[in-house]
């Protein structure tokens, strides 16, 4: 029996993994939840699924909520951070959105739990040190976000000497195809629907913009260990190849499934196993075609940014991500257009002079002068 705790259990991913769970409570037993302040959806899941852990945002709905259902409930930082290394947990589900899942997830990490990573700001923003930190207490990182989780998967059992080049694949998003002009004129439903996945908002803005692929870019770089100039990108806009490794000898290596979280999620939690469908079958003659084209830079510049700030490292990807968050949350609050997101990023690291990135709090610093100065942009667009 594994015992799990999903730190952002409400959200998008830990929703998906509670549902892979649920039809195989004979083989894991959830022993912890986490959410920051959807109480009430948090308060069904404690009823369904028994944890002996929770820990919420705010310390008023962590006390009530303790007194209502009878267990633990922490609450803060530092209670979202002491579940996510609770003792009686094997594998740590990392499904918190942003920067605020480095935290949590260094403390499972230290604590040396098996983690299923679905927060891939964590690496991308301070990748040296979760890394570096894993390595140290024997922590094991397994990936949760579908490209890595089929990076992982091509390349188990294969030799790093052997593998020439690893290529992540990209859907493009909504826009795909669209000119800098034409993106001047998308609105924030347009950007929030996208074509093949059912995600959370910031992810899919992420994808709206190829930030998400910008920081998958960083991802993989940390938990592979392959330079930049290793890590290519292409667009796919079937999301059924989820990624590839070259070979030195130039065979490629591909895994497909239908885009489903659940399919990686499920393959974490099992790994090295494999659980039994927790995703459809993939109809390869329905599909019909697959096809692929280089992604569009000059509409799209936030993978530069992000190829960018993974070569100068450092704090810079911090930077990035840290302006990226606020420059989304403002295009979603309607204080900025789409074409505005890539100006806020690539002016914040303009701006920033790159520190060494090996201790958290040089990183947490350097999110927070990011913030700082992005917000400061954005009051100056308006
Ligand atoms: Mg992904």
């Amino acid at each position: 029996m594994k015992h799990v705790t999903i730190l952002g259990s409400t959200g998008s991913i830990g929703r998906s993994a509670l549902e892979v769970l649920s039809r195989c409570r004979d083989r894991f037993k959830i022993v912890g939840l986490t959410a920051k302040n959807n109480i009430e959806l948090l308060e069904k899941q404690i009823r369904a699924f028994n944890p002996e852990i929770a820990a919420v945002a705010d310390e008023a709905a962590a006390s009530e909520l303790s007194k209502k259902l009878g267990i633990r409930v922490l609450s803060g930082d530092s209670g979202i951070a002491e579940a996510a290394s609770y003792d009686k947990a094997d594998f740590v589900l990392s499904a918190i959105i942003g920067f605020a899942g480095l935290l949590p997830t260094l403390s499972a990490v230290r604590a040396g739990k098996t983690i299923g990573l679905a927060n891939k700001e964590s690496l991308a923003a301070a990748g040296e040190i979760v890394m570096r930190d894993a390595v140290k207490s024997g922590a094991k990182i397994i990936p949760v976000d579908s490209e890595h989780s089929a990076i992982f998967q091509c390349i188990e059992g294969r030799s790093r000497e052997s593998v020439k080049r690893i290529v992540i694949t990209a859907s493009g998003g909504p826009f795909l195809g669209k000119s800098r002009s034409e993106l001047n004129k998308v609105t924030i439903k347009d950007a929030l629907k996208h074509p093949n996945w059912d995600m959370g908002k910031k992810i899919t803005i992420d994808s709206a913009t190829l930030m998400n692929k910008g920081l998958e870019v960083i991802e993989a770089h940390r938990l592979f260990g392959f330079s930049p100039d290793m890590i290519d990108v292409l667009i796919h806009p079937q999301s059924i190849i989820h990624s590839m490794i070259e070979l030195k000898d130039r065979s490629c290596i591909a895994q497909l499934s239908v885009p489903d979280m659940k399919g990686p999620i499920a393959y974490a939690l099992s790994y090295p196993e494999r659980l039994d469908d927790p995703m459809p079958f993939l109809d390869l003659s329905a599909v019909g075609k697959l096809t692929f084209q280089k992604p569009d830079t000059e509409g799209f510049p936030c993978l530069l940014y992000a190829y960018e700030a993974m070569k100068e490292g450092g704090t810079m990807p911090a930077v990035l991500n840290a302006a990226n968050e606020v420059a989304v949350n403002a295009f979603l609050q309607s204080e900025i257009g789409f074409n505005e997101i890539p100006v806020v990023i690539n002016n914040t690291m303009q701006l920033h002079d790159r520190k060494s990135a090996l201790e958290v709090d040089a990183v947490v610093e350097a999110d927070r002068w990011a913030r700082e100065k992005a917000k400061a942009m954005i009051a100056k667009l308006n």
